[in-house]
């Protein structure tokens, strides 16, 4: 088995849903390939990591409220609203994205060094300008939208 071969089985072999027989062929390859082996490592303590994270709840009514405060934007803003909420809905999944990649690559650059708290707020202002963001820059301080700004113009400097 080549180390590409074991790279693209390494999700189900840790999740344990590999077909025996290949499982088997993995262990082998484990055993006599060191660069393997510390793949198999990160990928086990990154899945650590992920399962370790707290995920605050969303508040039950939270898809309303947002949804409602959005259309109130939408019918201050434009006469064309279909257009406004479909733009709204692109950059706040751009910014999830974003967010993902940030944290992804903050998590895969300091190797376990601790990441700082956003408290920088003013930095955030900048980002929500360039990428027209301005909506979130409303976020009150300390809220998810705001620390999003701040995590993500730390990541982009
Ligand atoms: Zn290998």
């Amino acid at each position: 088995m080549r180390c590409s071969e074991v790279e693209n089985a390494i999700e189900t072999f840790l999740d344990g849903t590999l077909a025996p027989h290949i499982r088997e062929e993995v262990e082998r390859h484990l055993d006599s390939c060191a660069g393997c082996r510390q793949t198999l490592e990160r990928r086990r303590r990154l899945t650590a990591l992920l399962q370790s994270v707290h995920v605050p709840p969303v508040p039950g009514a939270f898809a309303d409220a947002v949804m409602g405060r959005a259309r109130r934007v939408q019918a201050s803003r434009s006469p064309v609203g279909g257009v406004w909420l479909r733009t709204l809905f692109m950059r706040v999944a751009a910014a999830v994205v974003l967010a993902a990649g940030v944290g992804a690559g903050a998590f895969m650059g300091v190797n376990g060094q601790r990441v700082p708290a956003p408290t920088d707020v003013g930095a955030s202002e900048t980002l929500a300008g360039a990428y027209n963001l301005d909506t979130l820059s409303e976020a009150p301080e300390g809220s998810v939208p705001q620390a999003y700004l701040v995590l993500a113009s730390r990541g982009s400097k």
